[in-house]
């Protein structure tokens, strides 16, 4: 089953936790076992599992990114002028996979999915495959 989600980006760079979507789309799904898969359609935005506890791990790794990837590169090419986004879209994916067990999402204690924006704010689609 295939789902597809709306994220609205607040920012130019965010991590956006779409767990509860993704929780969300299994309980409509009525799936108990499988693969959720969650894609994202977009080149210069990626998903991520990491840490949901501490707010400064999402905020910290964008401080790395922005750091190790600037904006503006006068090697940079691309007429769009937003290779950096096109960069850490790559570095984080677009795709993340959770095992499913009991009709629940097989995730770590600190785990949250989050939806990464490299170039907001936006309008974005989440897509979500709920597989038995
Ligand atoms: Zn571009």
């Amino acid at each position: 089953m295939l789902f597809t989600k709306a994220v609205s980006t607040t920012s130019h760079s965010q991590f956006v936790n779409v767990t509860a979507l993704v929780k969300e789309a299994l309980q409509e799904s009525g799936v108990e076992s499988g693969v959720a898969t969650v894609f994202v359609s977009h080149t210069t935005a990626g998903i991520t599992i990491n840490e949901n506890a501490d707010p400064d791990v999402t905020r910290d790794l964008l401080y790395i990114l922005d750091e190790k990837i600037p904006w503006n590169d006068p090697e940079y090419r691309h007429y769009e002028g937003n290779t950096a986004a096109h960069m850490k879209a790559s570095m984080m994916g677009n795709s993340s996979q959770v095992i499913i067990e009991n009709g629940q999402l097989v995730l770590g204690t600190w785990q949250g999915i989050y939806f990464c924006e490299f170039d907001g704010p936006r309008q974005r689609k989440l897509l979500i495959k709920i597989s038995a």
